[in-house]
């Protein structure tokens, strides 16, 4: 069966009773090259266990079955189950497993199931949990790679530069564990129902050490109080953030010991100069 082929697609779907949820974040894919270029992209070989976030009707399943070891795929909708039994029948290294990926033991998941192969996760991931699904991969510290779809405007914010508009908090938890890459987008045609937006295909390389040496917690702590509020000055966001802490004139005093001007803006800063701030302000002496 050629599972994006939407004739076979929706045929597949009507024989099992199946209904599209929308706040599953279910958009299947129903063109050809797509689960095929995100699978290349993700470049495993057969020393490679994957992870599979919502595998669907099982099209990006079956390409990352042919090129890795095991693929290891969790599916929150019970009703794809049957569905995944009939479509993956051919595939002895794919174990679906029902649940919700962000209740999930992922350590428990690795070591149990992907036990001697090198973990990497490959998904379309369901778009209402984009965020909160890669901070919990990248912090889990458990994969090499992860090579998502995901909506197009998200993956600007993953791999946008300091002063632009896409940059914010999220590109720098996204930088801090891994090297980003925005690889293609993916028209809306591509998949059954068409989103209301263009997604695009991120990988993201997992370092092997932080790129900058400060603890994580003191770090994301100033990051979220310079971006928590956008349009005022670093000072005056670090002000309202730090005030049980520190008095304006000190935090002043702490940015120009960092080089800055006193009336720079958060967005303008790279990873590098969050960890000076974050060390000066949370590393205790
Ligand atoms: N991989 C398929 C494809 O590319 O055609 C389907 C991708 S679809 C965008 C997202 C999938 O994630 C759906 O199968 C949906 O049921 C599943 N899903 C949604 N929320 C989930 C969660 N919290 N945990 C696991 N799977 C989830």
């Amino acid at each position: 069966m050629d599972l994006t082929n939407i004739q076979e697609v929706k045929a597949l779907l009507a024989r099992h009773g199946f209904r599209f949820s929308k706040a599953l974040g279910q958009n299947f894919l129903i063109a050809d090259w797509v689960p095929r270029d995100i699978a290349d992209a993700a470049g495993l070989d057969k020393s490679c266990g994957v992870v599979e976030i919502g595998p669907g009707v099982g099209c990006l399943t079956r390409e990352l079955a042919q090129r890795a070891g095991k693929v290891v795929a969790v599916e929150l909708d019970k009703s794809l189950l049957p569905v995944l039994a009939e479509t993956l029948a051919d595939f002895d290294n794919v174990e679906i497993v029902p649940g919700d990926v962000m209740k999930l033991d992922l350590a428990a998941l690795v070591a149990d199931r992907l036990n001697g192969f090198t973990p990497h996760v490959c998904a379309n991931l369901p778009y209402n949990i984009t965020t909160p699904v890669l901070t919990k991969l990248l912090e889990s510290g458990l994969f090499r790679s992860v090579t998502v779809m995901i909506q197009k405007e998200v993956a600007q914010r993953i791999c946008a530069a300091p002063g632009s508009a896409d940059y914010g908090a999220f590109t720098l938890l996204c930088r801090y564990y891994a090297d980003c890459e925005l690889l293609f987008d993916v028209p809306a045609g591509c998949f059954l129902p068409a989103p209301k937006v263009t997604s695009a295909v991120v990988r993201l390389a997992v370092r092997d050490t932080p790129p900058v040496d400060v603890p994580p917690e003191a770090l994301f702590k100033t990051v979220r109080a310079a971006f928590g509020q956008r349009r005022k000055t670093l000072l005056n966001a670090l002000s309202s953030a730090y005030s049980n802490r520190f008095s304006k004139d000190e935090l002043r005093q702490v940015i120009l010991d960092c080089g800055l001007p006193e009336s720079v803006r958060g967005e303008a800063l790279g990873l590098e100069q969050f960890a000076e701030l974050a060390r000066k302000l949370d590393v205790q002496p």
